[in-house]
C-alpha cells in the first residue's frame, strides 16, 4: 500500500510528538509513526512516573503528563503505531506494511530498538530484582536499593529513590558523573561509591541478596571489595542498541548531521538519534532542534 504525506515523522517519542505539533498548528500534512505500540518513547517505556524539571518553559511535569499534553496537539489520525520502519531511499519511508512517499522526511527514532547493557556478573540473569527500567518506583520505599551507572539516568533514580529510601547506594566506574551531578547534590542521605565496578552477587537461587563491588585501584596496588546488601539493584548502563541504520552510515548508535539537522537533501535527524559535536540527549537541545528543523522546511 502506498501512502503520500507532507512529512513523515519516524518515532513518536517526544522528538516525534514535538514536531507532530508544530506541523498540526500550522496546518502541514505528516505521518507520525511509531515501531512500538505506545507513543512517548523513552519516556512511556523506562520513566513515566518521575518528574522533568529541566523542559523549556514549564517548571515542572511528571514525564507521562509531559507526553498526554504533547498527544493533544497531534491529529490521532495521523498516528500509525506498531510499525517499523527499516529503510527510507530519497523521498520514501518502507515501512512493515506500507510505503509512505513524503516530501520531508524527519527521523526521530531515538536510540532506536535496544536492549539494556547488562551488568556483567554471573547469575544475573536469574536473578528477578536486577531492573534495567522503572515504570514506577514507590515499591522501593524503605528498601535498600544499589544504583550501578555514571548517566543521568542513574543520578535521576539516586534522587528520587533516595527520597524514599535512607539505603540507597549509587555506583559508579570513574570518579566523575557522565551526567549531571548536580541532580544529586542535596541527596545527603545517598551513598556514594566511586569508582567502583561489580564483581560479583551473592543470590539465594532467585534473588540477588547482595552485590559485591571493587575499587578500581593502579594495577598493582591490592584488591579492595566491599559487599552490599541489596533489596534490588536497578543498572543504568544504557542500551545496546539492535537497530537498523535506515539505509544511512551510522557511527556507532548515531546518525551524524550538519548544522541544519540534516541526513541529506530532503531527510533530517532530531533528538537522540542524530549527533553532532556537544549535542546533549535531553529533551531541550531535541525541541531547539525541531524549531529549526521546522523553520527550514517551512522557508
Ligand atoms: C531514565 C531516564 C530519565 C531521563 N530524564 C530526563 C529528564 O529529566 N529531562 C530530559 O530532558 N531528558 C531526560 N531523559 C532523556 C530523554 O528521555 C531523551 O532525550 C528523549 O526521550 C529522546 O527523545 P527522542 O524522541 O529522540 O527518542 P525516544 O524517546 O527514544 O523515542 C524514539 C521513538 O522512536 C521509535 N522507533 C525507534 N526505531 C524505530 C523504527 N525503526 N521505526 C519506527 N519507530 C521507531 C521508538 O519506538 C520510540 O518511540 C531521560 C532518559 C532516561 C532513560
Amino acid at each position: 500500500m502506498m501512502k503520500e504525506t507532507g512529512v513523515a515523522i519516524i518515532g513518536a517519542g517526544p522528538a516525534g510528538l514535538y514536531f507532530a505539533n508544530l506541523c498540526e498548528k500550522a496546518g502541514i500534512d505528516y505521518l507520525l509513526i511509531d515501531a512500538s505500540n505506545e507513543v512517548g518513547g523513552q519516556i512511556t517505556h523506562l520513566y513515566p512516573e518521575k518528574e522533568i524539571v529541566d523542559i523549556p518553559g514549564i517548571k515542572s511535569i511528571i514525564s507521562k503528563d509531559y507526553i498526554a499534553q504533547l498527544l493533544k496537539g497531534v491529529n490521532h489520525q495521523k498516528i500509525v503505531l506498531n510499525t517499523k520502519v527499516e529503510k527510507i531511499e530519497k523521498n520514501t519511508v518502507f515501512a512493515e506494511e506500507f510505503v509512505v512517499k513524503a516530501q520531508y522526511i524527519l527521523l526521530a527514532v531515538g536510540l532506536g530498538f535496544s536492549s539494556p547493557r547488562p551488568l556483567g556478573v554471573e547469575h544475573e540473569n536469574e536473578c528477578s530484582n536486577i531492573l534495567y527500567h522503572l515504570k514506577k518506583f514507590d515499591f522501593l520505599k524503605n528498601k535498600k536499593v544499589a544504583i550501578f551507572g555514571g548517566g543521568d539516568s542513574a543520578l535521576d533514580w539516586s534522587k528520587e529513590i533516595s527520597k524514599i529510601s535512607n539505603d540507597v547506594h549509587l555506583i559508579h566506574r570513574r570518579t566523575e558523573f557522565r551526567g549531571n551531578p548536580e541532580t544529586i547534590k542535596d541527596c545527603s542521605n545517598l551513598n556514594l561509591h566511586l569508582p567502583y565496578v561489580p564483581y560479583s552477587l551473592e543470590y539465594d537461587g532467585e534473588k540477588a541478596t547482595s552485590v559485591t563491588i571493587k575499587e578500581v585501584r593502579p594495577e598493582g596496588e591490592p584488591e579492595h571489595l566491599e559487599k552490599i546488601a541489596v533489596d534490588y539493584i536497578l543498572v543504568n548502563y544504557g542500551n545496546v542498541a539492535a537497530n537498523c541504520n535506515f539505509g544511512f552510515k551510522r557511527e556507532g548508535l548515531f546518525i551524524k548531521v550538519d548544522k541544519d539537522n540534516r541526513v541529506n537533501d530532503n531527510i533530517f535527524a532530531v533528538g537522540d538519534i542524530c549527533d553532532y559535536e556537544d549535542k546533549k540527549r535531553r529533551i531541550a537541545p531535541l525541541i531547539a532542534e525541531c524549531d529549526k528543523v521546522f523553520k527550514i522546511i517551512q522557508s
